[in-house]
């Protein structure tokens, strides 16, 4: 039964009562003043209260609650006068508050005063590292932390597409609307904003070269760059074989230069930025004619100590979108080549997730044009009807991950005629077989049987009705079993999973021999995972040999449009119950395969 004392309403004030009653209670313990909360206000402070320091709390503390407590913790910060603060000790953030609970950290909302005196436990626990001097090294960790606290406000953003490691080395970077990209570079600058634009950049002045300096370890706090003079100071004691690539930069005298620091943290790479300007040409020209200034004057001019601007770099290479550098699968995904044919709601679907995945070459294959039914099921929506499917979904996925470089699509039509395409087929690592058409499947199980260099094969498709969905994984130079060994001559398979009445699966439309299988987006789901699934296994190597994954629709659907589970595949695999379930099995050879048995005799 509903009970008004569990309204969130009261228990926050329940809450607040009680935590009133625990604050003002510790020695000298008060409320903030509302001028004292204002430090606070960027994080929706609503109440807090004062502890000064005394014999048993060694270092005076504010504790604060949002407008969300007690379903929020209680923070505890470091009031504006006292010790610490800031970048002058780890685990500060900007207003002081302390960084005690992860941001996933869950807290009991029945026992608000107990979690605030863990909190503050740890809060002193942390106190006394910091005046010992034991965790500065976290500022190196948690580098990015501390450098985002520094940054200006006004900062343009730094987006980063160069390779995560050292050498320092000149990089280049494309300004554009407030924001910075930078790669390693030109090609790879110019592709990615090709992907992401639709067009290629033709305006050679928002290109500029900067540098890029590797440092053996973050910087802390203390060796944060505030001018150029510092920024030439921290190159030269860290790395000084990257002053003359620095120097070279400053060299050409530009009107703004970039650099960027990389470094590696315990956590993976990370970058920082920062923006030197040019001081007026009067201020470096002075006392020599235009154009006659030696270089190494105009150098100790430019490095003069003017401001800089400290910006945050937001990584955007392939290892951090893909798992954030802990994903070791990645250096043989980004390198996996895989072939999508057919690209209708099935496929389409799984080559966004291949793309999602970090496959890096995805070549998409399909002669269809985009229908307006097929907006109910497909990846693409009605932007995309009376244009063809691959294309479209190439300019699509292009533009979502413009990082990945090797994604094509080819309006084609897989068949005997396409010779290109089928002598390409050796070049890929994998082929995914998603048209549904037993044509393509018979012609790919046929190419597979006759030459040893075709790979690996995942045929996917789903029973009428998408009452189940397979992903059968036939690999390179296989003897053991075809896509053949499970399927009659007319197409049908040996063993489904569901038995329906004749012919009431499929559904006419209103033109000569359009025939359609109802269901919707949501059973389709299953089947993008199951086969993203078999195919990852497969360039993963962990699915080697011939493997059927089958997803098994709920028992309710099936029956509600008339169908039944079959009897054999109950007998031979086991009944799939209320259904929603999923089936690995190994895919056996037929004895009799007509396919395979022309194989093993000639
Ligand atoms: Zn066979």
């Amino acid at each position: 039964m509903p009970n008004a004392v569990n309204d969130p309403k009261t228990q926050r004030q329940s809450a607040l009562d009680d935590l009133n009653q625990y604050m003002c209670g510790q020695k000298g313990g008060r409320k903030l003043l509302s001028a004292e909360l204002e430090q606070y206000k960027e994080r929706g402070v609503t109440h807090g209260w004062h502890i000064p320091s005394s014999d048993t709390q060694p270092i005076a503390l504010d504790i604060v609650v949002d407008e969300n407590f007690p379903y929020s913790a209680a923070r505890v910060a470091l009031p504006k006068k006292g010790p610490g603060g800031p970048l002058k000790w780890p685990h500060v953030e900007s207003d002081g508050v302390l960084c005690l609970l992860s941001e996933q950290a869950t807290v009991s909302s029945q026992h608000p005063v107990d979690v605030t005196k863990a909190v503050l436990n740890e809060a002193l626990e942390l106190v006394k590292n910091c005046r010992n001097g034991d965790i500065i090294d976290d500022f190196r960790d948690e580098f990015l932390s501390y450098w985002n606290i520094g940054t200006d406000k006004n900062a343009p953003l730094f987006i980063s597409l160069i390779t995560p490691n050292g050498p320092s080395r000149h990089v280049i970077a494309w300004y554009g609307n407030a924001m910075y990209i930078c790669a390693d570079n030109r090609d790879t600058l110019d592709g990615w904003l090709t992907r992401l634009r639709g067009k290629k950049p033709n305006n050679d002045s928002m290109f500029q070269k900067d540098v890029l300096v590797w440092l053996p370890q973050p910087m802390i706090p203390s060796e944060y760059p505030s001018t150029a003079i510092d920024v030439n100071s921290l190159i030269e004691e860290h790395d000084p074989d990257a002053l003359e690539l620095f120097r070279d930069c400053v060299a050409a005298s530009p009107k703004s230069l970039n650099v960027i620091f990389g470094a590696t943290t315990k956590h993976g790479a990370c970058f920082a930025a920062v923006t030197l300007f040019k001081p007026s040409n009067k201020e470096i020209e002075k006392g020599f004619r235009p154009g006659r200034i030696p270089r190494d004057v105009s150098i100790s001019r430019y490095l003069s100590t003017n401001k800089i601007m400290r910006s945050k770099v937001h990584r955007a290479d392939h290892n951090w979108v893909h798992g954030r550098d802990q994903d070791i699968r990645q250096n043989s995904l980004k390198k996996s080549r895989v072939l999508v044919l057919g690209c209708g709601a099935l496929g389409g679907s799984v080559a966004r997730l291949l793309a999602q995945s970090g496959i890096n070459n995805l070549t998409l294959v399909d002669h269809q044009l985009f229908d307006w039914p097929n907006a109910s099921r497909h990846i693409l929506g009605v932007s995309a009807f009376q244009k063809n499917k691959a294309i479209e979904l190439a300019e699509t996925l292009q533009h979502d991950f413009p990082h990945l470089t090797g994604i094509e699509g080819h309006p084609v039509e897989f068949g005997l005629s396409a010779t290109g395409l089928i002598n390409s087929l050796p070049s890929f690592d994998l082929i995914i077989s998603a048209t549904g058409r037993w044509e393509v499947d018979t012609l790919l199980n046929g190419l597979q049987r006759s030459k040893v260099d075709i790979p690996s094969v995942v045929y996917a498709w789903l029973e009428p009705r998408a009452a189940a969905a397979h992903a059968l994984m036939i690999p390179q130079s296989s003897d053991s079993a075809c896509l053949r060994c499970g399927f009659k001559e007319s197409g049908r398979l040996l063993l489904p999973v569901v038995n329906w009445p004749d012919d009431e699966s499929l559904l006419q439309e209103p033109a000569c021999g359009a025939v359609f299988s109802p269901f919707g987006p949501v059973e389709l789901t299953w089947a993008h995972a199951l086969v993203s699934e078999i195919a990852l296994g497969t360039l993963m190597q962990s699915v080697i040999s011939p493997t059927c994954h089958t997803w098994v629709g709920q028992r309710n659907t099936v029956e509600d449009s008339g169908g039944s589970w079959n009897p054999e595949w109950c007998d031979l695999i086991g009944d799939p119950g209320q259904g929603g379930i999923v089936v690995r099995r190994e895919w056996k050879r037929l004895p009799d395969c007509p396919i395979c048995n022309i194989s093993a005799t000639t």
